[in-house]
């Protein structure tokens, strides 16, 4: 059914022009098969097609008066992504915004320049504008740059913040505006709102009563990223900076991941023990640490950088390095079991207690005579390397038997090859020896020529 309807939608902004002629009641009776935000698309393109200011009687039939609040992420991305200014005025229009509308979110709406919120000059009705086109739990730094214009809205803007009896008291600005920096008629504009929302009589904070400073820095105007301050995006309460829930937390949170701030009554925030990451639930994906008693979450990269916790390779649970780390290590494929593990599947890994390491079952068992052993004769447990430098270092009274047993397939290699060593170092030798010779005789057969040489030069005198 919702399928159906969406095809309307579509349908509707192409085609509403053959619609428009049609009586009120037919218009109406065809708008109730629609969801709210298509009925709104629907309005707005049968008044673009009439060429006439559509009739309010009509509008207010199929698109209801219920909109205060208009959220673009309410409509599918993809239709969201093609509106134009044309659309988001018409559409504003259609509504009566100017006296209706009290929070409007351009989300998804990345490619109008903004002339398209001109139905809202002059509002006393707007507290809040978000500009920053993503949704909820997005980071607002948009890839490529949208085009929405600071020259061609701020000017809308100002038509409403001076107002008498202003309204607004929250605005989201396009990250993209302060990236492009330095911009004086941005920075401007900040100040003079800063004015206004002070100028706005006493605000007091929602948790503690306490009024907040008169001249505060709403927006500060230094900052990179402008966000508004001491006011929750989703409530619009205010808070002052000092209040805290019964875990200290402060009351209102800033996430570095969506750049918004939203009070701990609106929004559950996780820290991760790892990267100490502070953000929304939703903004990135917190494992809990399987740790027992322990209430760490670990944050998405650093689960896929592994660089502040592990994973039990037999549950596949995570465990935080900062208070669980799992002792049961394989210095060989690096594998970790956790206790529980360990002590439902009985795993016993061999363990040297010489040099430390400890391999699992598997890699212990492709190791061969290098594997960690108990020793039957003294009891010990060893790697190969271990039990033979044991062997060697021992004074020959104490040697023990079983060690020799054990390492004796290895200090048979070593003698081997310590034998091959000999046998090539000998043949060197001889090599050495061979061209010694060698030169010995090129020596004696150039004295030859040397003596052969005087022998024809004292018989040609
Ligand atoms: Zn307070
Ligand atoms: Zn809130
Ligand atoms: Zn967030
Ligand atoms: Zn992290
Ligand atoms: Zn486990
Ligand atoms: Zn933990
Ligand atoms: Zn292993
Ligand atoms: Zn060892």
């Amino acid at each position: 059914m919702i399928s159906k309807r969406r095809r309307l939608l579509s349908d509707a902004s192409l085609d509403a022009g053959c619609l428009s002629g049609l009586p009120n009641g037919i218009l109406t009776h065809v708008a109730n098969y629609l969801d709210a935000p298509s009925r709104l698309f629907f309005a707005a393109a049968l008044a673009t097609h009439q060429n006439t200011t559509a009739s309010d009687e009509r509008n207010t039939a199929i698109v209801g008066n219920e909109w205060s609040t208009l959220d673009f992420g309410d409509i599918e991305e993809h239709l969201a992504i093609k509106l134009s200014d044309g659309d988001i005025s018409a559409v504003l229009t259609c509504i009566d915004a100017v006296n209706r509308l009290k929070t409007l979110k351009l989300t998804n709406c990345i490619n109008i320049i903004g002339v398209g919120l001109e139905p809202l000059r002059g509002s006393t009705i707007i507290e809040q504008i978000d500009l920053s086109l993503v949704e909820k739990y997005q980071s607002p730094w948009l890839s490529p740059k949208p085009p929405i214009s600071c020259e061609l809205v701020l000017p809308i803007l100002d038509s409403i913040i001076e107002r008498e009896g202003c309204s607004l008291r929250h605005v989201q600005f396009p990250s993209v505006w302060s990236e492009r920096g330095e911009r004086v008629q941005f920075e401007q504009f900040i100040g003079r709102y800063n004015e206004m929302i002070s100028r706005g009589g006493i605000i007091n904070c929602a948790k503690c009563n306490t009024r907040l400073p008169e001249y505060v820095s709403w927006i500060d105007n230094s900052g990179i990223d402008r966000i508004q301050n001491y006011t929750c995006y989703e409530c619009l309460k205010y808070y002052c900076e000092f209040c805290t829930d019964d875990n200290d937390r402060c009351m209102l949170r800033y996430c570095s991941l969506c750049e918004r701030k939203l009070c701990l009554g609106c929004q559950n925030y996780e820290e991760c023990i790892g990267c100490g990451i502070y953000t929304c639930v939703g903004c990135t994906d917190f494992t809990d640490c399987s740790g027992s008693g322990c209430d760490a979450d670990i944050c998405e990269d650093c689960i896929a950088s592994g660089e502040y916790s592990e994973k039990c390779w037999k549950c596949e649970r995570y465990f935080c390095h900062e208070n669980c780390v799992l002792s049961n290590r394989c210095d060989s494929c690096k594998k970790n079991c956790c206790d529980d593990c360990e002590e439902e599947y009985e795993y016993d890994w061999p363990y040297c207690t010489d040099c430390g390491d400890r391999f699992c079952d598997d890699c212990n068992e492709k190791k061969g005579t290098d594997a960690i052993q108990i020793c039957d004769g003294c009891d010990t447990s060893c790697c190969g390397d271990c039990r033979v430098s044991i062997c060697k270092e021992e004074e020959s009274n104490e040697k023990c038997g079983g060690c020799f047993q054990l390492a004796g397939p290895l200090l048979l290699k070593e003698n081997k090859k310590v034998q091959k060593e000999n046998t090539e170092v000998k043949a060197e030798n001889k090599t050495l020896k061979d061209q010694i010779g060698g030169l010995k005789d090129y020596n004696n057969f150039l004295k030859e020529q040397l003596r052969w040489a005087q022998v024809k030069e004292q018989s040609r005198k």
